[in-house]
């Protein structure tokens, strides 16, 4: 299990707060982690100052009809 927290002024490019996928172990399986009790396992944090972004390269991105209303919407359904 992987996550993340975003502050909030990253809104729009991504879910604010606290974020957590999963890989299964034969990693065939993951996807989001909506709550969950760490009982064993390992616990890691790191801080990072820095983040890159990279856009799609293709004609058809730059052509997309992207409004920043309707993709705060989409961004909430996938990430919730
Ligand atoms: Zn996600």
């Amino acid at each position: 299990m992987i996550g993340f927290k975003l502050p909030d002024y990253m809104t729009g490019i991504n879910v604010p707060g606290y974020h957590f996928h999963f890989l299964s172990d034969d990693r065939k399986h993951g996807g989001h982690v909506s709550d969950f009790i760490l009982s064993q396992g390992k616990f890691e944090l790191e801080v990072f100052k820095d983040f890159h972004l990279r856009m799609p390269a293709s004609h058809e991105f730059d052509q997309a009809d992207l409004h920043p209303d309707d993709l705060k919407a989409a961004i909430h359904v996938t990430e919730s």
